[in-house]
């Protein structure tokens, strides 16, 4: 796999750069795949925009049988796909699985989502001058690219690819540079099924050589961008000169709210799924917890035993829980934040250690007395690193829950339903889980308020993303001033 996916056909990269691929687990490379440069992003959005008029002029039935397709295919080599992903990414195999999985059926609802597309078309609008009539359609905004980070590689690729051909937008893909490998098998499944050349590309390469050029291009006419809020930034700033229909799904430091009537082996179970799950590297991970001042005893005294068990080793090996960070920049990453919280006074509750001499290990580790000023509260560490701390009132925990400039996701738990349900509606997040941390699904919407983004994906949102909406407005008398004069 060390080309490029252009106008359906496997291209050398103009430039020759190749990138090798690491497996997190070994530290081994264990791939070389070609570094795309501007050359081939023109390249790329070439084939899309050759392609565009074809795909976005078909029905959305059409599109629906090359989505199922795709499904299917990605269903067959399942296992393929997921082993795929723990050599490229690190998580353990029933979780790489169940992401195959999700992107399979990502692809199935947007073929649903498709087929409804064409009976939408043409919808009337009620008018107060009845010699007017308007009809709706939902056009593709057209050519899109689609740049991507590494914590859920294949996963991340079907919800924007999913939706933006079902939309009938061809497209340019652009994964991460750290796990390119499932995006490449994807653009081969897409080459088996014989999807019309051009109607997706894809491109592997660095951020800077292949993403900037991508987000500046012109002709892409839609950027979807999933990642970092500071590549999100420069990726809407760049989209701003094109005046382009931009999303972004960015990171996070979500609170989990734990009163002190919730139940607390519960509470400890959704905790841990909520931080540890993909070794913290999820964007609405819930980061930060405040819990309750007489449930945090019991409760942290659990957490940490429990979190103090959790098997970390390889993803390939059976029963394992945690596996490697994807890199060992991350790693550098998570390490600098819990070296500097406890220089500056943080108590670590457990944890806080590589995991192995070999491979991107590190403990699932629990903080506290962390001021609310300091950046382990603050700022997305992106590693299994869960920072604590205590409230009294519901409205003191609320306000310090809103108290970031981040707003993807809040989770929060009680045995008072109301409760929770006032709690959410003061959350200000795009996401809130009561009494869980972390279910997602494919037809609820996805995305964050403040930094952590805009637009929503997923769903029917997700697909609103890649259309364009137009009215047609006919006037059906023969004064030509009639409308005008009548006012
Ligand atoms: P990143 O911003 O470093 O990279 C994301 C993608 O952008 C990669 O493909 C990268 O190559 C590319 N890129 C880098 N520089 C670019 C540039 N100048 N122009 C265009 N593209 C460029 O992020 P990451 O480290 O891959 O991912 C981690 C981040 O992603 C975290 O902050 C996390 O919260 C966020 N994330 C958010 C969601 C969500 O749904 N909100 C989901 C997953 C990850």
């Amino acid at each position: 796999m060390e080309k490029l996916f252009i106008g359906g056909q496997w291209q050398e990269p103009r430039q020759g750069g190749r990138l090798e691929v690491i497996n997190p687990a070994t530290e081994e490379p264990f791939a070389t795949v070609a570094a795309a440069t501007s050359l081939d992003v023109e390249a790329a959005v070439e084939a899309a925009v050759s392609a565009q008029a074809n795909w976005g002029g078909s029905r959305g039935s059409e599109r629906a049988v090359y989505l199922r397709a795709i499904a299917q295919a990605i269903r067959t080599h399942q296992d393929e796909l997921a082993r795929l992903e723990v050599q490229d990414n690190g998580k353990p195999l029933p979780e790489a699985a169940w992401d195959v999985g999700d992107a399979a059926g990502c692809f199935e609802f947007y073929a649903g989502l498709a087929e409804d597309l064409d009976a939408r078309q043409g919808e009337a609008v009620a008018l107060p001058d009845e010699r007017f009539s308007t009809k709706i359609y939902h056009e593709p905004v057209g050519p899109s690219g689609l740049i991507i980070p590494w914590n859920y590689p294949l996963l991340m690729a079907a919800w924007k690819v999913a939706p933006a051909l079902a939309a009938g937008c061809t497209c340019v893909l652009k994964p991460s540079e750290l796990t390119p490998m499932t995006a490449l098998r994807l653009a081969q499944i897409c080459s088996d099924i014989e999807l019309p050349a051009g109607v997706m590309n894809v491109l592997t390469g660095l951020g800077a050589d292949t993403g900037a050029p991508m987000a500046a291009h012109p002709q892409l006419r839609k950027v979807a961008f999933t990642g970092s809020v500071p590549t999100g930034r420069s990726v809407m700033l760049a989209g701003a000169q094109e005046i382009k229909v931009v999303s972004l799904e960015l990171g996070g430091k979500s609170p989990f709210l734990v009163f002190d009537d919730a139940d607390i082996e519960a509470a400890v179970e959704w905790i841990m799924f909520g931080i540890f799950w993909n070794q913290g590297q999820v964007c609405s991970a819930t980061s930060r917890l405040l819990v309750q001042q007489n449930l945090a005893g019991p409760l942290l005294e659990r957490l940490c035993q429990e979190a103090a068990r959790i098997p970390i080793g390889p993803g390939l090996e059976p029963g394992v829980k945690l596996g490697p960070l994807v890199s060992a920049s991350q790693r550098l990453r998570v390490e600098g934040y819990v070296s500097r919280a406890l220089v500056q006074g943080a108590r670590l509750l457990t944890g806080g250690q590589r995991a192995r001499e070999l491979g991107y290990f590190y403990q699932p580790t629990v903080l506290a007395n962390l001021s609310d000023e300091s950046e382990a509260w603050c700022e997305e560490i992106f590693g299994p690193v869960l920072a604590v701390s205590t409230f009294s009132s519901e409205a003191e925990g609320v306000a310090r829950a809103n108290q970031s400039p981040f707003g993807l996701a809040a989770a929060v738990m009680s045995s008072d339903l109301e409760r929770c349900q006032r709690v959410a509606r003061q959350l200000e997040a795009g996401i809130v889980w009561i009494n869980c941390s972390q279910p997602t699904f494919t037809e609820a919407p996805w995305g964050g308020v403040k930094h952590s983004g805009v637009g929503r994906e997923l769903g029917r949102w997700g697909l609103s993303n890649y259309l364009e909406v137009k009215q047609v407005t006919t006037y059906q008398s023969r004064d030509p001033w009639g409308w005008y004069l009548g006012h």
